[in-house]
């Protein structure tokens, strides 16, 4: 099975909007296991359009099209691919429908172009559009590729795709297999040594295939298995997780597409039920905020403070608060703020001073303490080359590992 994907659009060639559809539907064809061998750009130009369909004609299986199904003038998008396929446009009642209540309520005129945006390739599927006018198209040809089309806007494409596409794509591509994924979430390790560790693994297995992905200091592993029944794709996932976990499994935090290291953190706080109070010498509030972002229904974060570095003043004012770094003072400063609090547990992020090292490198390290439930303290210091706004955020998510251990 191979795919191809057109983007319709002189915006994008002329650099005014960027292409998010393309790696968007490559992502999620990916995770069914379609290849996708070709990507393309073109303007909203019929020659130059029909140029392009017509050698992904020749050489793929699947051609997707996004854009230039609206309703303006150099919206051509349908008319090129019907002309291609020498097919007549029909109109779809309840999409029609739609556009005319849009008009009455809004006291518009409609334009013919208007009535264009409910029409389909007569004997294909059209693909209703929740959150905009336009139909998208599925077209199943005997002879020659399969071809969809859907609109342009992101905010109308994305669901298109999640709601109607994605199944459909399965249930013809795929028969009667199920398919199920499974996303495992890394901190600590980058894409390039997680990748390394697991090179063996990753070319020797194709059911389930395995996705890395790499975000802002973080990393995730898409697990996609298909079988017969879903037990057997959970099995497969399983055993496939398993022989992961065994090399990698240290930098594992957790499960799922969204599940950011705060949010699981947050959500095992309040399962937990209990509270946490901060110092923050050196995130300048960075941590409380990833924190609190997920603790709103019930209260995780217990406040604190947040210190500049060299604020001498502000050091005297608040006492044992001093945001000079050592493994004693970070412990000492954890228990403190615990007892003020009366918190179930605390944290304390506290910078030292840049340090010359024998390099002449300036060297940044950062002394994470945490004193948890049972009065046990946990201090570690984290070493960095440089210190910059990224850097911070990178302090932040390793507290939040630490407090994840
Ligand atoms: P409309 O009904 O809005 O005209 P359309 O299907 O005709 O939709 P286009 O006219 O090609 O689509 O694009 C409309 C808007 O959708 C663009 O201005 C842009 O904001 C967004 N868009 C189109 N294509 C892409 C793309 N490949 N990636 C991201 N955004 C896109
Ligand atoms: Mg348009």
């Amino acid at each position: 099975m191979k795919a191809e994907l057109i983007a319709v659009g002189t915006e994008i060639l002329l650099g005014e909007i960027t292409d998010t559809n393309t790696p968007f539907i490559a992502r999620e064809l990916a995770n069914l296991g379609i290849d996708v061998y070709f990507q393309s750009t073109v303007g909203d130009n019929p020659e130059r359009l029909e140029d392009t369909i017509k050698l992904a004609a020749k050489r793929s299986d699947l051609v997707i099209l996004s854009g230039g199904l609206g309703p303006t003038e150099d919206d051509l998008t349908k008319q090129t691919v019907a002309s291609f396929l020498h097919r007549e446009l029909v109109t779809d009642r309840t999409a029609m429908a739609k556009i005319e209540r849009y008009f009455s309520e809004t006291q518009r005129t409609m334009t013919e172009n208007n009535r264009l945006q409910a029409m389909y390739l007569k004997g294909a599927k059209p693909l209703s559009n929740r959150t905009g006018f336009a139909v998208g198209i599925f077209d199943q040809e005997i002879q020659g590729p399969d071809f969809l089309l859907l609109p342009g806007p992101p905010s109308e494409l994305e669901p298109m795709m999640m709601e109607q596409v994605l199944p459909l794509l399965k249930k013809t591509y795929l028969g009667d297999h199920v398919l199920r994924s499974r996303v495992l979430r890394f901190f600590g390790i980058g894409e390039s040594q997680l990748t390394t560790e697991l090179a063996d693994l990753i070319a020797t297995q194709s059911n389930p295939t395995i996705a890395p992905y790499a975000k802002q200091n973080e990393v995730t592993l898409r697990l996609t298995a298909w079988a017969q029944t879903d037990t057997d794709a959970q099995k497969k996932l399983n055993d496939c997780e398993n022989r992961i976990q065994a090399l990698v499994g240290k930098f594992f935090y957790g499960y799922g597409e969204h599940n950011s290291l705060a949010q699981v953190v947050a959500t095992h706080l309040i399962k937990q039920q209990l509270t946490i109070a901060v110092v923050e010498g050196y995130t300048a509030g960075r941590f409380s905020t990833a924190l609190d972002e997920f603790s709103d229904e019930k209260n995780v974060f217990d406040g604190g403070f947040i210190l500049a570095t060299n604020t001498e003043k502000k050091q005297s004012l608040i006492g044992e608060f001093n945001v000079s770094a050592s493994k004693s003072s970070v412990e000492k400063m954890a228990n403190c703020l615990k007892k003020k609090t009366k918190s179930d547990l605390s944290i304390v992020i506290s910078h030292a001073s840049t340090e010359k090292v024998s390099s002449g490198e300036q060297v940044g390290s950062v002394w994470i303490a945490i004193s948890d439930k049972n009065e046990n303290i946990s201090a570690k210091k984290y070493n960095f080359s440089t210190i910059r706004p990224a850097t911070k955020q990178r302090i932040v998510l390793n507290a939040l590992q630490q407090l994840n251990d």
